[in-house]
């Protein structure tokens, strides 16, 4: 296991966790206005996609590919955003954003400017699917060594 000093993602969870495996976590971001926004954080400070190994690339990607699918089915997003970007964080991560026309950056991306204030009641809609988005997923993705 590798640490970095003053790393939010080594020192903290990122978010709420979701799932916590040996070698990567889910966790939500709640972040305003975006209800549906995950990400997959890997366990080992490792500053790029590149520097994993294959079966951990394939690994991580299987889990990014498994919270797609579930959005999908749960949610009904307008479409997922999947992105890894990393320059304020240098520590490998994923955002999985389930995206909506109503949400408060649709159509930019989830870090530009904000569009609107995202309708409340839209909102609640989504965050009361998202328990059984994360039971499907917790029997999914059950973390084994
Ligand atoms: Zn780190």
């Amino acid at each position: 296991m590798s640490a970095a000093a003053g790393c939010p993602l080594c020192e903290g969870p990122g978010g709420r966790v979701v799932l916590q495996a040996p070698r990567w976590r889910l966790v939500h971001a709640q972040e305003a206005g975006l209800p549906a926004f995950y990400r997959v954080v890997w366990q080992d400070h490792v500053r790029e996609f590149s520097d994993l190994p294959r079966d951990d690339r394939i690994a991580c990607l299987d889990v990014v590919t498994t919270v797609e699918e579930a959005m999908l089915r749960h949610l009904h997003p307008a479409k997922v955003n999947l992105a890894t970007l990393g320059n304020m964080v240098p520590h490998l991560h994923w955002h999985v954003i389930a995206r909506f026309d109503w949400d408060s950056h649709f159509p930019g991306p989830a870090w530009g400017p904000a569009q609107r204030v995202a309708d409340p009641a839209r909102v609640r809609v989504i965050e009361a699917a998202l328990p059984g988005l994360e039971r499907e997923l917790a029997a999914r993705l059950r973390p084994s060594p």
